[in-house]
């Protein structure tokens, strides 16, 4: 089975899928990567490839803007801890189920 990464892409250029060839936009951040392939894999093949990845990405995300937006306040808004929340869950529910040990 083929593996994948999250890397992060400080100086992104334009890409193109290496699945299925769609154009995306340059925009630095976290992305998903097929490991024999230099240009990140967009997020539909990546929810049908590996979705658990893509899930641990959304969750890594959300948690990287809700930190930002939220770092100078005491209570964070309710709807970040929602977004939170909800991305976690969603990973959850995808991620293989570890056994202790
Ligand atoms: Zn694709």
């Amino acid at each position: 089975m083929e593996g994948y990464t999250i890397r992060l892409v400080e100086e992104a250029d334009e890409s193109c899928c290496p699945k299925c060839g769609k154009h995306s936009a340059a925009r630095s951040g976290l992305k998903l990567f097929a490991e024999e392939h230099d240009q990140p894999v967009c997020r539909t093949c990546g929810k049908k490839w590996a979705p658990t990845m893509v899930a641990l990405l959304d969750l890594a995300v959300t948690a990287e803007r809700v930190g930002k937006s939220c770092r100078h306040l005491l209570t964070p808004p309710m709807e970040s801890l929602l977004d939170l929340a909800h991305a976690a869950e969603n990973y959850s529910h995808r991620a293989p189920k570890l056994r202790a040990g």
